[in-house]
């Protein structure tokens, strides 16, 4: 395991299933040398409350935006009101937002709309946009949306959280300037596809993130994932790349405060 400081670049610490433990799992990361975790917002009433959790720790930083699957209603009014949340500043990114045609839960188009609403927020704020893309088995068309929807904004900078895709998808999110994120999912034994990305990705251009509380790499799979545990995912980045552990924490947290703009010590 790294001993240099490590950032988990996506968590999700204001879910129910870390009501209450906080105060643990923050302590648990320091023991493990993650220096900051990026709580993620998936709606506006989650984006005050990540905004709130990370108020209780400088460990923590906060994002705001509405996740594909969770779009309301009145999803103009939640827009406006994102916009406002924002300006009101303090977030280290909007997101995530991005694509998901794996559920039919919302109408691609809805998606794409709120997708490029707030890829306009980040680049108005300047901040980088984070992005969810996931499609059903076999189909590429919402990584091929999210290509131009993240291409038709001038200026955009960000990162595909959480990679699945393939990569010749990952070499075209690069030529964007974009960074790649990756999860528990490259220590798992039938994640070679995932794996097979990750050796494309340029180390200046990876980050490293648990997705918490879903998705916990071995050996925690199954269990609930916590920022702490990214240190598996770093060492099988790691070992991935022959190199050693330590150095893929300095470099994998280089691009996060680069992306983010926070110091990591
Ligand atoms: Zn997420």
């Amino acid at each position: 395991m790294p001993a240099a400081p490590l950032v988990d670049s996506h968590c999700h610490l204001t879910w129910p299933d870390f009501e209450g433990d906080v105060p643990a799992v923050v302590e648990r990361m320091a023991a493990a040398h993650v220096a900051r975790a990026v709580v993620v917002a998936t709606s506006v009433e989650d984006a005050r409350r990540t905004k709130a959790l990370a108020a209780t720790s400088p460990l923590l930083v906060p994002t705001a935006g509405i996740h594909p699957n969770d779009l309301p209603e009145g999803l103009d009014d939640a827009l406006a009101e994102l916009r406002s949340l924002v300006a009101e500043g303090g977030y280290v990114a909007v997101g995530e937002t991005g694509l998901d045609y794996y559920r039919d839960s919302t109408e691609p188009d809805v998606q794409r709309r709120a997708f490029h609403a707030q890829c306009e927020l980040a680049v108005a704020h300047d901040l980088p946009v984070i992005v969810h893309i996931r499609d059903r088995d076999g189909r590429t068309a919402a990584y091929d949306d999210v290509d131009a929807v993240i291409g038709s904004h001038e200026g955009l900078r960000g990162v595909i959280h959480c990679y699945t895709g393939g990569p010749d998808h990952a070499r075209r999110y690069l030529d964007r300037g974009f960074v790649v994120s990756f999860a528990g999912i490259l220590t798992f034994p039938k994640g070679e596809n995932v794996r097979e990305a990750a050796r494309v990705v340029p180390l200046d251009r990876t980050m490293v993130e648990t997705d918490a509380p879903f998705l916990a790499p071995v050996p925690y799979r199954g269990k609930r994932n916590e920022p702490a545990y990214v240190a598996h995912t770093a060492a099988a980045l790691a070992a991935l790349h022959g190199l050693e552990p330590d150095e893929i924490a300095r470099r994998t947290s280089q691009v996060a405060a680069d992306l983010f703009r926070f110091a990591v010590e």
